[in-house]
């Protein structure tokens, strides 16, 4: 019989080149390692090791960084069910007064399959993106509406609860690890913590081919750019920034073709349009 921890067992065909996630392969297996490296193990061996699956982790760093790429990647990799999403100032702005009834909604599908079908149940992910803002460290520093609070508190109860269940998987992330509340950092919690910081340049020479394999695949791009340089180039930019730039070189290389005019019905000719070095330098600019 299967069970929810082999249910989600790492998919066999899994390739990190594949994910369209660059420069974090280590982050990567370390948090395979530390988080889920029991749910490949037969079930009857996690027992008579008398662990407990991790149920919770807290991606942190600067925003645009991947940490949502990986998120979701997590959930692709322990073939998981389609993650929730749900976002800290949402939360808190869109559900005043019924927060603890929107924390509880969020889990009950879970909740229930794992009720239905036990340990055959499939894997649920609940992703909180910008947690920080629904829980500033509670009673000290938090709005005064006191919702936050009581989000936390309903959450905490959650993942308390979520202890007999072997289904769910919760991943918060954060820019702002020090606005955490500690009581979610606790094991049986947040217990993994992993941070997803800036690309070094080989990162960055990884998503700058992600971001450009298209225009590469289809040649699009001139054979004068040379990617080694523009990683070196792009000290102390994020992936998302990185990809920022891909497009506004695509588009200075637009702009080159587009004569006045253009826009009135004249169709330009981008029949030979090449983005080129110089297109990725004023981008960079
Ligand atoms: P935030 O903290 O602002 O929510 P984040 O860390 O969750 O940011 P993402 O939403 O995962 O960042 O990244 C935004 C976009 O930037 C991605 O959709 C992707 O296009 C690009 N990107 C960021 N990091 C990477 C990466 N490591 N590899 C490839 N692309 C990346």
């Amino acid at each position: 019989k299967k069970s929810a921890a082999q249910n989600s067992i790492i998919q066999p065909d899994f390739k990190f080149e594949d994910m369209g996630i660059g420069g974090l392969d280590s982050e990567f297996s370390a948090i395979f390692r530390r988080a889920f490296a029991s749910r490949i193990f037969p079930p009857n061996l996690v027992e008579k090791l008398g662990i407990q699956h991790v149920k919770g982790i807290l991606l942190f760093g600067p925003p645009g960084t991947g940490k949502t790429l990986m998120a979701r990647q997590i959930g692709k990799m322990l073939n998981a069910r389609e993650p929730k999403i749900v976002n800290g100032p949402e939360i808190l702005n869109k559900y005043v007064g019924q927060s603890e009834e929107n924390i509880r909604k969020l889990f009950a599908e879970a909740e229930k399959e794992y009720k239905d079908k036990g340990e055959d149940s499939g894997l649920h992910i609940i992703i909180f993106d910008e947690l920080d803002a629904i829980c500033k460290q509670r009673g000290s520093k938090n709005d005064g509406t006191g919702v936050g609070d009581s989000i936390v508190n309903q959450l905490l109860a959650k993942m308390d609860g979520v202890e007999q269940l072997n289904n769910i998987l919760i991943i918060g992330m954060t820019n702002r690890l020090d606005m955490i509340d500690e009581a979610l950092l606790r094991p049986g919690r947040l217990e993994v913590h992993m941070e997803i910081g800036l690309p070094d340049e080989g990162g960055r020479m990884q998503i700058l081919k992600i971001h450009t394999s298209k225009m590469r695949t289809n040649n699009i791009m001139d054979s004068d750019v040379d990617l080694n340089e523009l990683a070196s180039l792009t000290k102390n930019f994020s992936g998302a920034e990185i990809n920022g730039l891909v497009k506004s070189a695509s588009s200075f290389a637009f702009n080159r073709h587009v004569k006045v005019g253009t826009l009135s019905g004249v169709t330009p000719d981008m029949e030979n349009m090449k983005v080129n070095r110089n297109d990725f330098l004023s981008a960079l600019d």
